[in-house]
């Protein structure tokens, strides 16, 4: 491959050049070539595209709809999320000037960091979190206000909160993801009820990172947008919730001066996202509420199986409520060496898991595993698993 010249190389000094690519997918990555490894590391559903869904994108091709988009998206697909807030949320959003579709969840985040956050903000994340937070924080030079949530269930609790505005009273942001990316945890109704006044007295905007809201098994999701809709930014899409990551649809909704200034960013980024993915989501949405149910059933299953199964070998999991995670404690032998514990799972076990430390503080100690895997993959992955930690005696 040609190298740069000695003269160019300095075209690389940017904030970027400091900021590692993904640790999960690097690790991901360093442990793809193990022959017969059964990945239990990316988040993707495992499940296809529902086939109306499907259609609807074919049909979209078909009706050669060929050209731009409105750059927040078709109005079709606006309302139809407009009418989703509102029925499942009890949420009202102007379609024309509250929505905007991004390309997946990833873009509706990335164009609220590089909108809002200033140098010196300081953004609040309870941690573990989803590992793209804190590139976003660094890029923008905002700081990160981590809550380490390991010691109270991986919920963040009222009095962390208040102890950290105490400390910080000039955090400007609260990042929230629930159903919990990477430990399934969902936040209840009554743990928003006991957040919201104490979020309400501060200056915070939140930004709810809700992709998983059609994945929770034991409550049904309630979004804080229904207690502070003037001041959440509510991030979601359809990627998990009809098993259309590589449609790459996701979308944002919120107040209109806010909205009005990201919608900015994302024309700069993407212009607007394809349509013929614009249909199929707009599909998902309107005709598609059973999808995520039926999806649902299947990935409770799976939890319920993989939790106790973990729990029998003493490796130490709570069940989430939600999302398709299971966040287990590793083997005290470890000596909290998540990283460690999870390469010798993948050669030893032939077994891939994500460790904890990729997901920010309170992670170390922990290993990630998903179950959007097959039923079949998850039983073999279970039983390795056991009999390496019986060969080893380790736990
Ligand atoms: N937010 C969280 C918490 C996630 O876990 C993911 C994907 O794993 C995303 C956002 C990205 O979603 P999308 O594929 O829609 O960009």
């Amino acid at each position: 491959m040609p190298q740069l010249a000695a003269d160019l190389t300095q075209i690389t000094h940017t904030p970027l050049e400091k900021i590692p690519s993904s640790g999960i997918r690097a690790f991901a990555q360093r442990i793809d070539d193990i022959p017969d490894l059964i990945k239990l590391t990316l988040g993707e559903p495992d499940l296809n595209t529902p086939e109306h869904v499907k259609q609807a994108a074919v049909q979209s091709i078909l009706a050669n709809d060929s050209h731009y988009s409105d750059q927040r998206g078709t109005l079709q697909l606006r309302q139809a999320i407009s009418n989703y807030l509102q029925r499942k949320q009890n949420l009202t959003y102007d379609p024309k000037s509250e929505i905007i579709v991004t390309v997946g969840a990833t873009e509706a985040l990335t164009a609220i960091a590089l909108s809002l956050f200033q140098p010196g903000d300081q953004i609040i994340v309870p941690t573990p979190s989803y590992a793209l937070y804190f590139p976003l924080i660094q890029y923008t030079q905002a700081e990160l206000v981590a809550i380490n949530t390991a010691s109270t269930d991986f919920v963040l609790t009222p009095q962390a909160l208040k102890n950290t505005l105490q400390e910080h009273p000039q955090a400007k942001a609260i990042l929230l993801n629930y159903p919990t990316n990477p430990t399934g945890r969902e936040y209840s109704e009554k743990v928003l009820k006991q957040l919201v006044p104490i979020i309400r007295q501060s200056h915070l905007y939140v930004i709810s990172d809700e992709i998983y809201s059609e994945l929770t098994y034991d409550c049904p999701h309630v979004s804080i947008a229904r207690y502070l809709p003037e001041r959440t930014l509510l991030v979601n899409g359809v990627s998990k919730s009809h098993a259309m990551t590589g449609y790459r649809i996701g979308y944002l909704a919120g107040p209109e001066t806010l909205i009005n200034l990201i919608a900015k960013m994302h024309a700069f980024m993407i212009t607007a996202p394809s349509n013929p993915a614009q249909a199929a989501a707009a599909e998902a949405l309107e005709n598609g509420d059973q999808d995520p149910v039926d999806s649902r059933h299947i990935y409770q299953k799976r939890r319920d199986y993989i939790v106790q199964a973990l729990n029998e070998m003493g490796l130490q999991t709570m069940p989430g409520e939600g999302a398709f995670y299971v966040f287990a404690k590793i083997p005290a032998q470890y000596k909290n060496d998540d990283e460690a514990f999870a390469l010798d799972l993948a050669h030893k076990a032939k077994v891939g898991g994500t460790p904890g430390k990729s997901f920010g503080p309170g992670g170390e100690g922990y290993i990630r595993f998903s179950y959007a895997a097959s039923d079949a993959d998850l039983r073999k992955a279970m039983s390795r698993i056991q009999k390496f930690l019986s060969a080893e005696v380790v736990v």
